[in-house]
């Protein structure tokens, strides 16, 4: 057979997992909480089955998930989507953001990706027929450089991609980024795919700056978060994406065909839970603490700590431990160290490696404590 994806392989987050397991390392690779959600949205859960949510949901999602999902981000972003035809529930972002591209890219549209980048968004453009178009963000730095973007568009771009905070880099986009793109797209038809399912996990009092928040932006824009990220449910699949009425209704025919809807009894659940705003306004303090007390533990040891600014994911420098290239560094780690991270050229252009690997903070204090035992020895 002819390989519709001739050079996707395995994803590195299933490859290292394995490796983490086969030599029992702690895994601070792929990104995922280790600990429980909370109980009381878990009986949430276990209610709304209880009380016969058990069928399917409507297809675009529960109306009142849809209803608060709305008021969240009226309170948060000042933007107002109709939960009829504005909200569509999805499973996971994953889903979404391959809808998306489904959606509006076709055969020898350019879509504009920023690298480093989520692994998920290429195959989804080439598997459409699409051109995957680069920006590379500045070693070690990772910022965007606005004129290099604005060369790359051409009469062929479709569609932009941003993230932000930034999976892997843990970096954030500023208001100035959000205005330059604002400026660059002025005049043209390109749509933007924002990524921000780290919306609520944002630190240091930073504000984020969803797409939502600019007019000129939220009007060419299908937003992707996921409940996954905030709620520390990775594994039930569900998070939504908004967007106005004409690209929404694009999305929806390839969603009704795709998944058509998601898991009933959690929209149930998390319509209720969502309405508790603590829910995820708490998300900074908390994951802001994980990340400081990590990184204060790792302040003795040769790695340089980049800023990380939102996520759960710290990025270490090792270039005065070793030369070695990510990939092998990171394999060696868990062979020799029986710790596991994310090699950071995987995700970049043409494989750049910034001698820099990612380690996922989502975990409790005694599994960063080990680790960083570990890493400090280094
Ligand atoms: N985008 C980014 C940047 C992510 O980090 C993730 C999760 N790894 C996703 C999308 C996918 O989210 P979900 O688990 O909801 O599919
Ligand atoms: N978002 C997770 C990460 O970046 C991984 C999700 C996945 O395994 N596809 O670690």
């Amino acid at each position: 057979i002819t390989s519709k994806l001739p050079s996707v392989k395995t994803t590195i987050f299933t490859s290292i997992g394995q490796l983490a397991k086969k030599y029992n390392a702690i895994n601070l690779s792929q990104g995922f909480p280790n600990f429980n959600p909370d109980f009381v949205l878990l009986d949430k859960v276990t209610k709304a089955m209880q009380n016969g949510y058990n069928q399917y949901a409507p297809m675009a999602g529960d109306i009142n998930l849809r209803e608060t999902i709305s008021h969240k981000i009226q309170t948060l972003y000042n933007q107002n989507y109709n939960p009829e035809t504005e909200i569509t529930i999805t499973a996971g972002a994953t889903q979404a953001i391959f809808t998306a591209i489904t959606a509006f890219v076709s055969l020898g549209d350019e879509v504009i990706v920023i690298k480093p980048a989520y692994d998920s968004y290429e195959p989804s453009i080439i598997a459409n027929g699409g051109i995957p178009v680069h920006v590379s963000l500045s070693a070690k730095t990772y910022k965007i450089d606005w004129d290099v973007f604005k060369s790359k568009i051409t009469s062929k771009t479709k569609m932009v991609i941003i993230n932000t905070p930034h999976n892997p880099t843990g970096t954030i986009l500023t208001k100035e980024d959000m205005q330059s793109l604002e400026k660059i797209l002025f005049n043209t038809n390109i749509i933007v795919l924002s990524d921000e399912v780290y919306e609520h996990i944002i630190f240091d009092n930073e504000i984020h700056q969803s797409v939502a928040r600019f007019n000129n932006l939220a009007n060419r824009s299908i937003i992707c978060s996921s409940f996954g990220k905030t709620f520390h449910i990775t594994g039930w699949k569900i998070g939504y994406c908004v967007g106005p009425k004409e690209l929404m209704n694009e999305f929806r025919k390839t969603h009704q065909f795709n998944v058509f809807s998601t898991h009933h009894p959690s929209q149930i659940a998390l319509t209720s839970y969502l309405q508790n705003e603590e829910t995820y306004n708490s998300l900074p303090t908390f994951y802001q603490k994980k990340r400081d007390f990590f990184v204060k533990e790792l302040e003795g040891s040769k790695f340089k700590i980049l800023p990380c600014k939102g996520t759960y994911f710290q990025l270490l420098d090792y270039s005065n431990i070793t030369q070695e290239q990510d990939v092998s560094f990171a394999e060696r780690l868990i062979k020799e160290h029986k710790i596991a991270s994310i090699p950071i050229s995987v995700f970049n252009e043409n494989n750049r490696d910034d001698k820099v690997l990612r380690f996922c903070f989502a975990k409790t204090e005694d599994i960063l404590l080990k680790a960083s035992e570990i890493l400090n020895k280094l």
